[in-house]
């Protein structure tokens, strides 16, 4: 048996039924990260240290006949912007490349609490800031399936090293598709939970309102395992709200007859990549022929997402990184007499060139004399999209659309131009601005690349996009190679 084949929910079952032991579980998932992440580059740190130790302590928990806690030996990638008490979070910048959280967020915290092994931290765009992961300063993660392609971004290492059986699992974040797109590009499971499910408490934030931590796993029974775990109200984030906690598991049902789903037409005439429309029509077809009942939509404003979205973003990445002045924490140059230079010249030298675009753009569009042009009319625009998606939700359990307009591109192909690079948020970016729930679950392939299919849910109907996907995912099958490793 290869332990690294294995599903997380296989992997606990082996635990509990002591087949395998958690150190075993480990030491194979190690070693695969050996023999592959020359090739992926899925990792920016590694933390085999204690990941064999809290194996070791899982091991005895089992021979002392304690409980276990639901993620028990399994092995989970974190992304590199969610806080690791005492271990590096870089957000694949320079910038942080030597800062060592001195607190932990409350997902690690959660993680740990169930007994989840982390075995390290994953690539990232800079700053989660991109979709293809070629931002981040410690060199671009590449995709399992293609290592001459991107894995997606920005939670390109997440989804990549899943993809790989480096990790069972991984934590993602998604602010406007960065768990969902390299979740489609890497052909594994990715969900965008509701804002506010999750503590965003420990995220290093890209921007406030549209950030939520996600999860990415092999499918989705995995992926709704660990959704159970992490999410629930956090007092030390004040934008998680305290609603009913559901067991995503055990409500989990294949049963979709009578389900009423959305196909939105604005959507599908948008321009996207050879054989997408076709794998995606495919799946809605399969939904026919479950019993869903299957109605084209409108979501008028659709248009307007893409721009909303980036005028949102930008604005609010500029606010949040003034805290990046190389005097509290981070980077410090070393060329400076006075305090504009060591401003000027730490965020110069340490920030890539993404994100100084980003924050260009966003100080421009907050400034005054700009900002009711700019940002206040994105926030009323962001407004109808929400009441658009609102409108629809009174009459539909779930809105389907592919997860991107194109399949995993070549490296090097998207980064000269930043607005083909931001068009692969067109589907996904709309549902941070209503923060809503979406999945995104491998629905076809096209000459080997993978296609997916993005399943909208309501606000806090996480279990009507798990169901809708975990339907899907029963009654297709998919082929799928993972080449070049
Ligand atoms: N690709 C999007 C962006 O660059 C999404 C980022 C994200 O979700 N973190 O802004």
């Amino acid at each position: 048996m290869d332990i690294t084949n294995l599903t997380a929910m296989e992997i606990r079952e082996k635990l509990k039924g002591k087949e395998i032991s958690s150190r075993e579980i480990v030491d194979a998932h190690f070693h695969r990260i050996e023999e592959v992440e020359g090739k992926l580059n899925a990792f920016i740190k590694l933390t085999k240290e204690e990941a064999l130790n809290t194996a070791d302590r899982v091991d005895d928990k089992i021979k002392n006949g304690e409980n276990l806690g639901p993620l028990a030996g399994i092995p989970i990638g974190i992304k590199d912007n969610i806080i690791t008490y005492g271990v590096n979070t870089t957000c694949g910048s320079k910038m942080l490349e030597n800062f060592i959280p001195p607190y932990e967020s409350t997902v690690i915290k959660k993680i740990k609490n169930a007994d989840g092994i982390i075995l390290g931290k994953t690539n990232m765009d800079e700053f989660a800031m991109g979709s293809s992961t070629e931002t981040s300063y410690f060199g671009p993660t590449k995709n399992p399936i293609d290592l001459e392609r991107v894995p997606g971004g920005s939670s390109g290492g997440a989804a990549a090293a899943v993809r790989a059986s480096e990790v069972a699992l991984s934590l993602g974040s998604d602010t406007g598709g960065s768990i969902r797109q390299p979740a489609s590009f890497c052909g594994v499971v990715g969900i965008k939970p509701t804002y506010g499910l999750v503590s965003r408490y420990g995220l290093v934030p890209l921007a406030n309102s549209l950030d939520q931590i996600g999860v990415i796993g092999k499918n989705v029974l995995d992926a709704a395992l660990m959704l159970g775990v992490i999410s629930g109200n956090d007092l030390k984030d004040p934008t998680s709200l305290d609603i009913e906690k559901i067991d995503y598991l055990e409500r989990l049902s294949e049963d979709v007859k009578g389900m009423k789903i959305g196909i939105p037409k604005e959507y599908f005439a948008e321009e996207m990549d050879n054989g997408i429309k076709d794998e995606v029509i495919k799946a809605i077809k399969l939904f026919e022929t479950l019993g869903a009942d299957v109605e084209e939509i409108s979501l008028p404003n659709a248009e307007y997402g893409l721009a909303t979205y980036y005028l949102i973003v930008t604005s609010e990445i500029s606010s949040n990184m003034a805290r990046f002045d190389g005097i509290r924490y981070g980077y410090r140059t070393k060329e400076y007499e006075t305090l504009d230079e060591l401003y000027i010249n730490t965020r110069s030298e340490a920030f890539g060139e993404e994100v100084k675009r980003r924050i260009m753009a966003g100080t421009y569009s907050l400034s005054s004399g700009h900002s009711d042009q700019y940002y206040n009319k994105a926030l009323k625009v962001r407004t109808l999209i929400k009441d658009d998606f609102d409108k629809a939700f009174e009459k539909y359990d779930i809105i389907l659309s592919p997860t991107a307009p194109n399949l995993p591109f070549k490296l090097g192909e998207k980064t000269k131009s930043p607005l083909s690079m931001y068009k692969s948020d067109i589907f996904t970016a709309p549902v941070n601005l209503a923060g809503i729930c979406a999945i995104s679950i491998p629905c076809g392939y096209v000459d080997g690349l993978p296609v997916g299919l993005q399943i909208i849910g309501d606000r806090f109907k996480e279990e009507n996009i798990l169901k809708a996907a975990y339907a899907f995912e029963k009654h297709s099958s998919l082929g799928g190679e993972i080449n070049g490793l």
